[in-house]
């Protein structure tokens, strides 16, 4: 299976929106068991939850964005954010370096981990 990199912002971002809509999801799932408050209270925390874990997500994206530095794509000339050593840009998913050493070379996610 061939992977297929994102900008990491945008997949934190992607990630929390769908906790979300699974947090609404589960809540909506209570209806179906209103016959029964405990699983109602349940399903009602649960929900409850995944949309606190969204806050939070979304918290988090917020203090990465300012780690983040800001660059120029070269391919489509838009401002997008790169994360760690080598992220995509944020609209046209275009491999961007940070590290001059890994200008050219095929993207590897792998170049963020730092020993290997
Ligand atoms: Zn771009």
């Amino acid at each position: 299976m061939a992977k297929k990199y994102k900008n990491k912002i945008n997949k934190i971002r992607s990630f929390a929106l769908a906790l979300i809509f699974i947090g609404f999801v589960i809540m909506y799932g209570a209806i179906f068991f209103r016959e029964n408050q405990i699983l109602v209270i349940i399903f009602m925390t649960l929900g409850l939850l995944c949309i606190i874990g969204s806050t939070a997500v979304y918290g988090w994206i917020g203090l990465l964005s300012t780690k983040a530095v800001q660059v120029v794509c070269p391919n489509c000339n838009r401002h997008t954010k790169v994360l760690g050593r080598v992220d995509m840009c944020m609209y046209c998913n275009e491999p961007l370096t940070l590290d001059p050493t890994l200008e050219g070379k095929e993207f590897n996610q792998d170049y963020n981990k730092k020993h290997q």
